[in-house]
């Protein structure tokens, strides 16, 4: 399951494929979200683990959800009262770290080693794969979309001033399709004019890109990894936004001494989330 600031998703999924699925709205309070979490677990089935995504900061030890600025919540109990209620495992984990493990394991980068995967949507989401599993540091690596890319760029809601993410995000996109396209635009119709040849729209789609590539390259030259899978709703751009971005990769000062480093969108969509979670759940049982 992947609960997300707008809609809990939720996957069933046999040898690594989604055979049902269903969702709702994310509701408001924390006890109607795990309420919901617990009534879609059982519409897909009975007695099998359950792994649950959050958009949001995550103590996995303890299944409990930390903190997150579109959830609600803090310090909220979630593992342990579904496990009460449903009777089975539940492990509970951040949305960006399962959306990587699924992209690594059966995505866009199977096989791949190390993956980092950034999900552009209101923000940028980082899962990093190291030896097939999620990497955490002390707990919450990956909250790399507040790197200071700008330092004298616009204000980001997080306080910061010119982070990553205000330069490329599905928020940040959203933003550049209402300058461009009228009040009404988001970063889907942005995404179309390009397609459709809107030149204002191209360009804004290739500036993105190479903002995009800005952080990869801090990221290959930190983790070196041999796979960036991007995704997100941003990543629907494809070669728009990517053609740029290793464009300007592959003109980095001692880039062709590496081994190339493949950028890619993710072909999970908008399941990555909830398949990362079922495929955790499924090893953490199998590893009891
Ligand atoms: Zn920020």
């Amino acid at each position: 399951m992947d609960v997300g600031g707008t809609r809990i998703k939720a996957v069933r999924l046999v040898a690594h494929r989604v055979v049902d699925r269903a969702e709702r709205p994310t509701p408001v309070t924390d006890e109607e979200v795990v309420a919901a979490i617990a009534e879609l677990a059982l519409s897909l089935g009975e007695g099998d683990p359950l792994g649950v995504g959050l958009a949001a900061l995550v103590d996995v030890e303890t299944g409990t959800l930390v903190w997150g600025p579109h959830l609600p919540g803090e310090g909220v109990a979630v593992a342990e009262p579904l496990r009460r209620r449903l009777g089975v495992d539940v492990t509970v984990d951040n949305d960006a770290n399962l959306a990587a493990l699924a992209e690594s394991r059966i995505g866009a980068a199977a096989g791949a080693d190390p993956v980092v995967m950034l999900t552009l949507g209101t923000g940028i989401g980082m899962g990093i794969v190291i030896g097939g599993q999620i990497y955490r540091g002390m707990g919450f690596a990956g909250e790399v979309g507040h790197v200071t890319v700008d330092p004298e760029g616009e204000r980001c809601p997080c306080g910061r001033q010119g982070c990553w993410e205000t330069r490329v995000s599905g928020r940040c996109l959203d933003t550049e399709a209402r300058r461009l396209l009228g009040d009404t635009a988001a970063a889907g119709d942005l995404v179309e004019a390009a397609r459709g040849g809107v030149t204002g729209a191209v360009d804004v789609l290739a500036e993105a890109g190479r903002w995009l590539a800005v952080g990869v390259e801090a990221l290959v030259l930190t983790l070196d990894p041999a796979v960036v899978v991007v995704g997100g709703a941003a990543a629907a751009a494809g070669d728009l936004l990517l053609g740029p971005a290793r464009a300007r990769l592959a003109s980095t000062e001692g880039a062709h001494h590496r081994r190339s480093l493949a950028l890619t969108a993710g072909i999970l969509g908008a399941d990555a989330g909830a398949i990362g979670a079922a495929i955790r759940a499924g090893e953490e049982q199998s590893h009891e």
